[in-house]
């Protein structure tokens, strides 16, 4: 199978061919052809498999015909992040090269003066993530009535982050005899019903099992203690072949705070979180893309789909508290056919996440072996404060109920809003020893409830 057999114009093949792509990604093959027919369509698959262009592509053709008109965009792509927003549009940009084609980019922390500029001059596609886009449209800069083509990516992230009431709302405000494409790494009930209710006899395209992992990625898990974590990692960073690496943590502030112990260790670090306003993010970012530094430590939101080729490395420094986000986690590995290793840190801290994880999943992750005691670490100037930092990351923190769990990235996107927002973090239990049961309930009741 090749692009061309795909229906795709001669200019847009070039541009494709001129990008590197030689297959079209099995999402990609089976997503293109309906879409070109117009048919709605729902096209379910892993992170990393190549989504964005299964919308993208067909996308340039059909709008290579028509005519822009002030402030009424042509279509619309609705994106959960202003990172993935600011991806597509480079999508476009690169595919569309041959093509005559506008666009504008509505997202928040950016100032907004070019882009109102250009949809009041009209615009063919205009990229958006749904609350800035309500916040405009409910001040009337916007009209959706001209939009013909719909397409709702990373769905499943949209309701993790709290947006499909205003999805609702915006799928109401464009012509109801539209085109409207629905992409997600899962298919949750929630996920159903919107697409029940907003598109039309839909195509449905599913590539992979909902959840499962990609096949280029080695998986390991590591058994360790929490308070030994940052030498683990050290340890395989050091040893294990990595050439560039996102480390995830669940929390903000161990985002942070890893990053500097990292840096201190002689490590190329750099961190992104939704605590930094999103000329810091872009920043490090490109930092990243280019080299300057290798490892990026991150949050989950933050880092949701970022596009970075050639992550020869995931680590989990902590099991993630949503299995879903292990998936996307480690589908910043192992991308384009490349193959890719993830690390998971499990403490006794983490062993319900691992858990869901592996049900999640439907296999056991692989145990590592990691032997510290036999690890020598290179002699490295004393940490400044060395104790101060061992006992923060010492005994027991106790995952935080379940409500607390589902509230995480929304929260993280609400502190976007709002600015710089303490992060409501679960209370640090007493020392309980040698415990390594279960935690009682009692414990993880946040004191910030
Ligand atoms: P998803 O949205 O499914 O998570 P993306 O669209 O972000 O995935 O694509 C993941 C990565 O795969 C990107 O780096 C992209 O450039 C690359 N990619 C997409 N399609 C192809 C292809 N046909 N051949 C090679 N690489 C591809
Ligand atoms: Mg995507």
């Amino acid at each position: 199978m090749s692009f061309a057999d795909l229906g795709l114009s001669d200019e847009l093949l070039q541009a494709v061919e001129a990008a590197g792509y030689t297959e079209p990604t099995p999402i990609q093959a089976q997503t293109i052809p309906p879409v070109l027919m117009m048919k709605d369509l729902i096209g379910i698959a892993q992170t990393g498999t190549g989504k964005t262009a299964s919308f993208v592509l067909p996308m340039i053709d059909i709008l290579a015909h028509g005519r822009r008109r002030a402030l009424m965009p042509r279509s619309l792509i609705l994106e959960p992040t202003r990172e993935l927003a600011a991806q597509v549009a480079e999508n476009f940009e690169k595919y569309g090269k041959n093509h005559d084609l506008k666009m504008a980019l509505l997202i928040g922390g950016v100032q907004m003066g070019d882009q109102l500029k250009a949809l009041s001059s009209g615009v063919d596609v205009l990229i958006a993530t749904p609350g800035r886009l309500m916040d405009l449209f409910e001040r009337g800069k916007i009209m959706l009535t001209g939009c013909e083509l719909l397409v709702i990516d990373e769905a499943d992230r949209m309701l993790d982050m709290g947006f499909i009431p205003d999805i609702e709302t915006i799928c109401s405000k464009l012509p109801t005899n539209r085109q409207t494409l629905l992409f997600s790494a899962t298919m949750p009930p929630v996920i159903k019903k919107l697409a029940d209710r907003f598109l039309t006899n839909p195509k449905y395209v599913e590539v992979a099992r909902p959840a499962s992992t990609n096949t280029n990625i080695v998986q390991h898990k590591v058994a360790v203690p929490a308070r030994k974590k940052r030498e683990a990692l050290r340890h395989i960073l050091r040893t294990d072949n990595v050439t560039t690496a996102i480390v995830f943590a669940n929390r903000k502030t161990t985002v942070r705070e890893l990053a500097k112990s990292l840096q201190r260790h002689g490590f190329s670090a750099g961190e992104i979180h939704g605590d930094m306003d999103q000329s810091a993010r872009n920043a490090e970012l490109e930092r990243f893309k280019a080299g300057e530094i290798s490892i990026l430590c991150a949050s989950d939101v933050a880092a949701r789909g970022l596009d970075v080729k050639g992550v020869s490395h995931v680590f989990n420094f902590d099991t993630p508290w949503h299995p879903d986000d292990y998936v996307h986690r480690i589908g910043r590995t192992g991308r384009g056919g490349a193959t890719g290793r993830a690390f998971t840190f499990v403490s006794p801290e983490d062993a319900e996440a691992i858990a869901n994880v592996e049900k999640l999943t439907g296999s056991a992750i692989p145990v590592y072996e990691l032997d510290l005691a036999e690890a020598t670490e290179p002699r490295q100037r004393r940490e400044e404060k060395p104790r101060r930092e061992a006992r923060r990351e010492e005994p027991v923190e106790p995952a935080p109920r379940r409500e607390t769990r589902t509230e995480e990235p929304r929260r993280e996107h609400r502190s976007e809003s709002r600015g710089r927002r303490r992060e409501a973090e679960p209370v640090v239990a007493q020392d309980n020893g040698s415990w390594n049961g279960p935690i009682p309930e009692f414990l993880s009741v946040s004191a910030l409830h």
